[in-house]
């Protein structure tokens, strides 16, 4: 009897996991996320080690420049190194295991819930990612970049990577432009950064093939502290208000703090603004699993 259970929870769990998976293919567009963040990193340091910075900076203020672009470059790395992390939130069956039961004295299982799609119990805040194929504790969103999702413990370091790449893709374009500017005025030669006029002017001979790669690489830029940059605001609206990316959506608010910086600290951690000097994977408060209801909530 025991052993049919058993292998219809596993039938159920394989045929979600299966039918998800069929549905969304999450390897492709992890991979394509993946694939451009790489490039962007590695691509924008060497640009600008080799060619941008040499060429616009003084010659005592080369290393300096060289020593910040390092420097924003492996903030990203390490905390994309962290977020990435396979299973850093993930619900697994001893967690499962942990609900409490009506013996218990202390019964209390608000929130807790059973997740058909993994058949196993999930605790409060935790939510079903169809395209990691698990349940994620505090699940907060699903990142193509790190090909991960990003829940109690591995958020974190998704916003301080959010963070940096804002800040280092905005140093390197200011770089990118003060050099395009030495080569073609955009004064006098705005036609030359138009991006469909480009292309143009190189067949012609007009434009060199340096200036067409420091301006793709500036436009793409532009695109991804917009895209980061969003979600950074996004991550720093949901992190004030003391809830994951699904709660603010369906406005539940069951699990906010009277206090600001318990919400900062759930997150970050109690020295939450080390975070963003040096990326160090310290204990947060709580397990992810029981979570204190707001005392100022008041239902209807
Ligand atoms: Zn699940
Ligand atoms: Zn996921």
């Amino acid at each position: 009897m025991n052993a049919e259970e058993i292998s219809l929870k596993d039938k159920l769990r394989r045929h979600y996991h299966d039918r998800d998976r069929f549905k969304l293919k999450p390897s492709y567009s992890n991979y394509a996320g993946m694939t451009y963040f790489w490039f962007m990193n590695i691509t924008v340091l060497m640009t600008s080690h080799f060619i941008v910075i040499p060429a616009i900076l003084d010659a005592s203020q080369v290393m300096q420049g060289i020593i910040i672009a390092w420097a924003l470059f492996t903030e990203v790395t390490i905390n994309w190194i962290l977020a990435s992390k396979k299973n850093a939130s993930t619900v697994t069956q001893e967690i499962s295991e942990k609900q409490p039961q009506p013996s218990n004295t202390s019964y209390n299982s608000f929130g807790w819930k059973k997740c058909i799609k993994c058949q196993m119990n999930s605790p409060p805040r935790a939510n079903h990612c169809s395209l990691c194929g698990a349940c994620i504790l505090k699940r907060d969103l699903h990142c193509f970049v790190t090909g991960n999702c990003l829940g109690f413990h591995n958020q974190r370091y998704f916003i301080v990577m959010l963070f940096y790449i804002v800040v280092g893709l905005t140093y390197a374009g200011v770089l990118n432009v003060l050099y395009m500017n030495s080569i073609y005025p955009i004064g006098s030669e705005f036609v030359n950064y138009i991006p469909f006029i480009t292309p143009w002017k190189v067949y012609q001979g007009e434009v060199n093939l340096l200036f067409v790669w420091l301006l793709f690489l500036f436009y793409c830029s532009i695109c991804s502290v917009g895209v980061a940059g969003f979600f950074l605001l996004w991550e720093i609206t949901v992190v004030y208000r003391g809830q994951t990316t699904g709660e603010a959506w369906k406005r539940i608010r069951f699990y906010k703090s009277p206090h600001i910086l318990q919400h900062i600290r759930v997150v970050f951690g109690p020295y939450w603004i080390l975070n963003f000097i040096i990326p160090l994977p310290t204990s947060l408060p709580g397990d992810g699993l029981h979570w204190e209801i707001n005392p100022n909530l008041k239902v209807h």
